[in-house]
């Protein structure tokens, strides 16, 4: 079975990279990817652990574009982990992480419900390859007795359109497409059906978009059937996965739960050997 989709506590997984391949191994996964949020920080112990365990580790990753102040997502797969623009260009998105989380803070010690920016911020400045995302705030919220859970900090205060929302600075989809490419990699669109902005699919495909990821844990079986209709109709390739970040964290998005079939992981693959040397 394959998982193209996976979350490790580089980014805000609740378990190690090591762990998440144990995990996957135990579900019955051969080949999975490593898909953490803006780094690649977790892409070598992952793999050291799946050639100890008989198991296929893709190097990938998920970048947060933004188009029209809204979150869009681009997977990225077989990428080289050391290209040096890649990493650079990761490190901008990181640090605009934390520009952010430290705006947010700012907005909710306004609201009077103050947060320790640093002390949520210090795992992550200890560990610069690790991407800091709004849960740590959600947690921060909990732990300080301002909201009772984590999905309470994001519904009342710090989603989109809520008080202690900040708009996210980065790079625009399309600019998130070459720099995959530039790292000798695939990019394949994350779950379509929840960002809901078809009308910019034309415009990646020109930018040499490969894949739409059609098999997602928030995809309705309508998604499923629209998002594999619309590769076709593309000439693109579709991946999938579970998008795992932990037992916890999201309960229909467990190990095993979505895979990408055999099939159509060969027809994506076969884009790695036809792609441009050294990318665009
Ligand atoms: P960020 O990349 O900092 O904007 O954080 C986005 C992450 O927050 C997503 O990947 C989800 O894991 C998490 N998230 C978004 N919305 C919610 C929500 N309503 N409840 C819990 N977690 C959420
Ligand atoms: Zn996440
Ligand atoms: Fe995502
Ligand atoms: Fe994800």
């Amino acid at each position: 079975m394959i998982d193209l989709h996976l979350h490790t506590s580089a980014s805000d997984g609740d378990y190690s990279p090591p762990e998440v391949v144990t995990r996957a191994r135990q579900a019955g996964l051969r080949t999975i990817a490593i898909t953490d949020h803006d780094t690649v920080a977790g892409i070598a112990q992952a793999q050291r652990a799946g050639s100890d365990l008989g198991a296929e580790v893709i190097a990938g990753i998920e970048v947060t574009a933004v188009h029209e102040q809204r979150d869009v997502h681009v997977l990225g797969y077989f990428i080289d982990p050391m290209c040096e623009a890649l990493l650079d260009f990761l490190t901008r998105q990181r640090l605009n992480r934390v520009e952010r989380v430290r705006e947010m803070a700012v907005r909710l010690a306004e609201l009077g419900m103050p947060i320790d920016a640093d002390a949520l911020l210090a795992p992550f400045t200890l560990q610069p390859g690790r991407s800091v995302g709004r849960p740590a705030v959600a947690r921060a919220l909990v732990d300080a007795g301002h909201v009772p859970t984590v999905s309470a900090a994001f519904d009342a205060l710090i989603s989109a359109g809520r008080p202690a929302f900040v708009p996210r600075r980065g790079a625009s989809p399309t600019e998130v497409v070459a720099v995959i490419h530039g790292a000798g990699g695939l990019a394949s669109l994350a779950h379509p059906g929840l960002i809901r902005r078809d009308d910019i699919i034309p415009r990646l495909v020109a930018a040499g978009l490969d894949a739409l990821e059609a098999f997602h844990s928030d995809h309705s079986p309508d998604d499923v059937v629209r998002y594999r209709t619309m590769a076709a109709q593309h000439a693109l390739a579709v991946t999938g996965g579970s998008d795992f970040h932990g037992d916890s964290r999201h309960p229909r998005a467990t190990l095993g739960s979505v895979t990408l079939p055999q099939d159509e992981f060969e027809r994506f693959f076969s884009r790695v050997a036809a792609r441009q040397p050294g990318g665009m």
